[in-house]
Formats: C-alpha cells, structure tokens, sequence
C-alpha cells in the first residue's frame, strides 16, 4: 500500500466518524485511514436480490424489507434475552427473533422499515416460518432504496455496526486519491495482477465475485511479496561470511554433559546433533529449524548446542514461549549444568518485576558473568544485552514471529548462530515458503520404551465413568490433566453449551475429587500464580490439574499418565496431539481420554483419527484435508507478522508465486534502490522492526 502521507491521518478525518466511534474503532485497531483502508472484510454476502415475505422458503436465506411491529422480550431461565418481533411487507408477514442482544431493545422502534437477512426456519411451537438465525439488519429511512449487491461483512463488535463500518469505508475510498503503484510494472504484468488502486477499493466494494477474486489475489501476493522480499533480506545479510561465528570443536563439556545425561541418545538425536555441530563450526552463521514430534526429545540437542558454544567462549540464549516453560528448562538446565561450573541464569517476568533484579541481571549478561540465559520474550527487550552471544535457541519457534527473531539477532555485534525448535508437524511446502530463511532437520525417532498413548473417544454420557477410572489412576499414585477449551462462560458460549475450566473444576473438586489436592490452571491468572500451580503440581502436591490449553506447549510432568479432554472436537487435531504429548513421559501406561457430545461426522471422523494414530505429521495432513487450511492453526501460529489478508495455507500458490518473484527482484536490484520504497511500505504495514532488518 503507497506510503501517502493522508493515510495516516487518523480516522477521525473520514466522514462520519466522530469521537465516539473512533473510539469503537480503537478497539478494532483501527486508528489511521490506513488502518480503516485495510480492515478488509471477513467475508461477503451476496445480497443481489430481495425476496418478497410471500415467497419465502425453508432453509433459504434471504434478503427482505419490511416495516417492523410487535416488538416483545422476555428472558429464559438460564438468563438468555430473547427479542421477538413481526416483519411485514405487502406479500405477507414473518416472525423475528434475535437471542441475547438486549441492546438491540433500544434501537428497535415498532413501525421501523428494516433491511435484514437471515436463514428462514420452520418454528414448530407457531407453525410458522421464521427468521431466527438473523446475520444483519440494516436500518432505513421511509423512502430509502436498500442497497444491493455484494456486502461486505466485517470483523467487528457490538460497539459498531456493519453498517457504520460500511460506510466509513465508503467516504473513505470516496475522497482517497488513487494509490500509487508500489509494484514494479513488469512483475504487474508478468504475474497479471489488477493494479493496487483498484484492488483496495474492490476488496471492499466488488462488482461480483470475479473482480473480487482479482483484488484479493492482488492484495494477497502484496502482502506475501513484501514479507518475502524482508525474508531474503535476513538471509542474505546471514549469508556473509565474515559475521558468522566458527564454534570450536566439541570438547570437555560437550563429552561430560553427554555422560551425565540419564541415557544414551537416539539415532535421530545423535544424527540431527552432528549436523548443528558442522553448522556450528561453520563460518556461516547457522539457521537451522528442528522439527520434531512432541517428546522426540528436542531440549537435550539445544542443551548440548549451548554446551558447544559456552565451551567456545560464548554466551547462550534460550528462549521459550512461556514463563513455565523457561523455569522449567532453567530448572533442568541448573541441575545438570551447576556442577560442571556453567553459570545459567533466567530471565523471567517475575525478575524483571523488580528493578533491583533485573538491573543485576542485565549487569551479569553484559559483563558475561552468565554463561546460559533462558527466558522467555523479555530476552529480546530493550536493554539487554548480551557481551559475546554465539547461539540463540528458540523453543517451539511457531509461537515467535520471524520479526523476534530478527530482533535477537539484532542484539550482536556478529551474527550468533540460531536454532529453532518446534513441535508443529508443519508441512513441508509451508516449512519452504514461511520458514524461508531456515534449514530443515528432523527427528522422527522417539527415545526407546516410550509405550503409546491409548486415546480412546467417549461420548458425555460416559463422563462419570471416565472419571471414576482417573480416580483410580490417582489412587495408584498417578497424577492426571484435564484440558477444557474456555476458561469462564461468556455469553455466546453459553448457547454452544460448553463447560469452562472454572465451572469443570468445581464440579470435580467438590464431586468425586473432594478428597483429592486438585489444582486449577487458567491463561488469565497472574504469572505468579500460574508458577505456583504449575509448582503444585510438578512436586506432586496436588494430583489433579484442570486447565486450559495453557499447558499445551513443553510442560514435563512424568508422573502424569492421564489426560482427560472436555469438548474435545472444539480442539484441532494437532492441538490435541500436542496436548497429549504431555502424557506418557515417565514409566507408566498413560491415556488420552477425549469427552465430546458432538455428533456430527466430520468431529466423529477427527477423532476417531486421533484414536488411530500417534503421528504427529499425519494427524496434520488429515486436519488440513477434513478441517480445511483456514483453521488448521491458530492464526498466531506460523510465526509471521500478522497477514491481513493471505492465508498461508488457502493461499500456497500465491505464496510460491510471491516467493519466486521476490527472490529474483532482490537478486535483481542489488543495491535494494528500489527495495527503499518498498521498505517505506512494509514500515507501514509492520511497523519499524523490519525497516530496520532490511536497513543494513
Ligand atoms: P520435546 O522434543 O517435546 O521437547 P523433550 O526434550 O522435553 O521433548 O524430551 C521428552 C522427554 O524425553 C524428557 O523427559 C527427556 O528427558 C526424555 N529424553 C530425551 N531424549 C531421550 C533419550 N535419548 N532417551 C531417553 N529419554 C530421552
Ligand atoms: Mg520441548
């Protein structure tokens, strides 16, 4: 998008966007003009034609104007406000309901004329159709015409309305000059693309789905392009020689670490750490990333990488995706590491807390008084830094963007070596493309003795069986997780039925648990808290843990050999294989129970899948297959910047476009002259962090 300066304006300067709704629009990060131009719909409806009340079918969903009466609320027992109203136009009448937006009581007027779309449904209780699953409705004057065509719909809030949305947008395309081109016209030409002036005002407002699709696939190779460009530029500035570091050979260290560990290591284990060492020893800095399925056993190679580098005469970074996570390894770390005279430190939130800590902490890493820093994203905050960094390890890398990790590297004067471990069975044209600076390794082996997780899928009805049987488990000495999706109700979970963490833990603690030390573990806790919990639990205090998807990452409790999953189909299949990693660590036989009431195919189909196997990488192709590559990740979780627009997995044929495209523009414009516009352009779409990796 062209760097005008009137773009970044703030949004209070479009027509009809007063205090109070930019406010609202705040909350949808909506600040700039630039902001608004590229709050792009979510999706569309195609409202081309209306549909007389009359000729209304069951299950259509349509498009009706009619002047509103009738209007009554009551509420339900479970605290549910249900608004009934009677639409009518000259062909007939219809009811309207709308469920839990009492707000809506003080915008309905009896006598109004509405626009309003929604799914017809036969309501057996009147014997009648009815509107009950209203996705928008729109206000018009007396006289107004409704507007046709196709609609965008927006992310949004309750605060604001589709239609102030809409209409933002609107006066803002109708006052914007036409965008300057930011593509080279020969790569326009070569990859047919529309230009970024039409796309940006078609994305909103299209003629039909054809120019709709043209705009986004602009919009979306833009997008990728760009990011791409900032990812040959990282690799490219990592590529010269004479900033890597060469590492020494493996010594001392490295050999007694090797013995003091409680077991020999796996041929996988073994194979992928000769291949860091001669990355290593290399003068080229190494960019490695290491996929492996939960519990290959990923920490012990970046443990004997940090060994590599101390024994150089370097300092090691660790870096983990939560506070757990960090003292957990610094826990395993010290234990192993203190005798051997290595000085590891953790830099948590709970040392920077204070400001005497920290500055002492922060004083030992400039003045390499510690050999080993683990920590977790405060690692890479202003202020630290580092006296000789040689290697930066990055755990389950799908959680850190690439942006992070730039920024570490940024921290050194030569350019440390880098390896990044992740579970994420991520496959292997996306690992190419988004990972696009990084060499691949693999383990697929598991440590030997590692007995299979028995996952078993049981309906609700089963659920106090389930129970009675963990109970058991306990009673042996055992410990036990259950994993719920939500941590408290909110009002739209409310119809979905769904039983949070809260309400589940106080049903087990008070029911068949009453004489159990249960813990109850939630991401909306404080860090202290959550440490104390997870403390709890990992000494064997408590012997229950209920949670939420908190503990998916990393944590090791070996005692543990049962997981119970509420609602199990409300989790993708690699989340719940990444859940179930947590068990099955230690000596026992361990289960994965997965609970759900879901009885469509599609989730019964999932699950049965995880029953079957314990392959992460298959699990993963068969959640793209059924699942569909929108929901296959959560969104924060390939690690780029946020893409407004592609989708990394919808969108591969783009982004195996853009990635050609933008490998031979940056080989082509040697002194990146015209990469200084573009950078302009990604400054504004991601802020400075990669104008400042592409600076140098
Ligand atoms: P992940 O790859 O999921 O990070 P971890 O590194 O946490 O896995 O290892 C999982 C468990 O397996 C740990 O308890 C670790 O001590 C153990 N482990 C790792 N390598 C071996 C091995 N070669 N033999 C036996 N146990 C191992
Ligand atoms: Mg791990």
């Amino acid at each position: 998008m062209s760097f005008k300066f009137e773009l970044t304006d703030e949004v209070t300067y479009v027509k009809g966007v007063g205090p109070r709704r930019a406010a609202a629009l705040e909350k949808l990060n909506i600040f700039t003009k630039y902001d608004l131009l590229t709050h792009y719909p979510r999706t569309y409806e195609n409202h081309s034609s209306l549909t007389k009340i009359g000729k209304i079918l069951e299950g259509e969903t349509v498009l009706v104007v009619g002047r509103i009466s009738n209007i009554t609320s009551r509420e339900t027992s479970n605290r549910l406000t249900i608004i009934n109203a009677t639409l009518v136009d000259e062909t007939g009448y219809i009811q309207l309901t709308w469920f839990n937006q009492k707000y809506l009581l003080t915008k309905l007027v009896n006598g109004m004329r509405l626009l309003v779309i929604g799914k017809a449904k036969f309501d057996s209780w009147s014997g009648r159709l009815s509107l009950n699953q209203i996705q928008s409705f729109t206000i018009l004057e007396p006289d107004e015409e409704p507007e046709l065509g196709i609609m965008p719909i927006y992310p949004s809030t309750a605060a604001i309305s589709q239609q102030v949305l809409r209409t933002a947008v609107k006066n803002l395309l109708a006052t914007m000059p036409p965008l300057k081109e930011i593509l080279p016209q020969e790569l326009i030409e070569e990859q047919n693309l529309i230009s970024l002036d039409e796309a940006a005002r078609a994305i909103h407002f299209p003629k039909d789905f054809l120019e709709l699709d043209r705009a986004r696939r602009r919009l979306a190779f833009d997008e990728l392009f760009l990011i791409q460009c900032g990812l040959m530029l990282i690799k490219r500035q990592t590529q010269d020689e004479r900033l890597g570091i060469s590492h020494k050979k493996n010594g001392a260290l490295v050999k007694a670490a090797l013995e003091k560990l409680p077991f020999d290591l796996t041929g996988d284990q073994k194979k992928v750490f000769k291949t860091v060492t001669k990355d290593m020893e290399s003068k080229l800095p190494m960019r490695r990333l290491i996929q492996g399925d939960v519990g290959s056993g990923k920490t012990v190679i970046a443990l004997l990488a940090l060994l590599k580098t101390v024994e150089s005469g370097y300092q090691g970074a660790f870096m983990a995706p939560t506070e757990i996570l960090a003292s957990q390894h610094y826990e395993k770390f010290s234990a192993l590491l203190t005798d051997l005279g290595i000085r590891v430190g953790l830099l948590s939130a709970k040392i920077t807390r204070s400001k005497k800590l920290k500055e002492d902490l922060y004083q030992k890493i400039s003045a390499h008084e510690l050999d080993i820093i683990i920590g977790t994203h405060a690692l890479i905050q202003e202020g630290v830094q580092f006296a000789k960094l040689g290697l930066v390890v990055t755990d389950e890398q799908h959680r850190f963007g690439v942006m992070q990790r730039a920024t570490l590297e940024k921290k050194s004067d030569f350019v440390p070596d880098m390896l990044v471990m992740t579970a994420t069975p991520i496959p292997r044209t996306m690992t190419l493309t988004v990972y696009g600076d990084l060499d691949v390794s693999l383990i697929k082996e598991l440590p030997p003795g590692r007995k299979p997780i028995k996952t078993e899928s049981k309906s609700i009805r089963s659920r106090k069986k389930v129970y009675e049987f963990v109970r058991t488990e306990i009673l042996a000495g055992r410990q036990a997780y259950v994993v719920c999706p939500l941590i408290e109700r909110s009002e739209s979970e409310m119809l979905a039925n769904i039983e949070p963490a809260e309400e589940i833990f106080d049903m087990l603690s008070n029911g068949i648990f009453r004489y159990i030390p249960c813990g109850l573990l939630h991401g909306k806790m404080k860090p202290r808290d959550k440490e104390d919990i997870m403390e709890k639990f990992h000494s064997g205090e408590t012997k229950l843990l209920v949670s939420t998807t908190v503990i998916e990452v990393g944590v090791d409790v070996p005692n543990a050999s049962v997981m119970v999953v509420e609602h199990a189909e409300r989790f993708g299949l690699a989340q719940l294989h990444q859940l179930r990693g947590r068990v099955g660590r230690g000596a026992a036989k361990s289960y994965c129970i997965l609970i759900s009431d879901s009885k469509a195919n599609v989730a019964k189909a999932r699950l049965e899948t995880m029953e079957a196997t314990n392959d992460g990488f298959k699990l993963a192709e068969v959640d793209l297959k059924l699942r569909g590559p929108g929901q296959f990740f959560g969104e924060a979780q390939h690690g780029l910047p946020d893409l407004k627009i592609a989708d990394v997995f919808r969108d591969v044929e783009i982004l195996i476009q853009a990635r050609d495209a933008a490998e031979k523009f940056i080989t082509d414009d040697e002194n990146l002259n015209y990469f200084a516009g573009l950078r302009e352009n990604l400054a504004l779409a991601y802020g400075d962090k990669f104008g400042q990796i592409t600076a140098n």
